[in-house]
């Protein structure tokens, strides 16, 4: 009866190792990709300012430093 039991809270401990570890490397995955954005830098197609991916406004795959230069540009088209 004790040896169940041991078998059952090893397995128990096993499978919140694995969900701990799962949960990790999502948290990591997330970190790493919002890194990338924020080392990743765009130029603002208004004023040539560049700044980090993260900080951008995109519209149709230009990017812009702020709403005002974004709206400036769709004034132009
Ligand atoms: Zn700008």
């Amino acid at each position: 009866m004790n040896l169940i039991r041991l078998i059952v809270i090893a397995l128990i401990i096993y499978l919140l190792i694995q969900i701990v570890k799962r949960w990790l490397a999502n948290k990591n995955a997330q970190a790493s990709s919002q890194q990338d954005k924020l080392k990743n830098m765009v130029r603002c197609k208004v004023c040539q300012l560049h700044i980090p991916e993260a900080e951008a406004l995109q519209r149709d795959g230009d990017f812009f430093c702020s709403q005002e230069h974004l709206n400036l540009n769709s004034e132009q088209d």
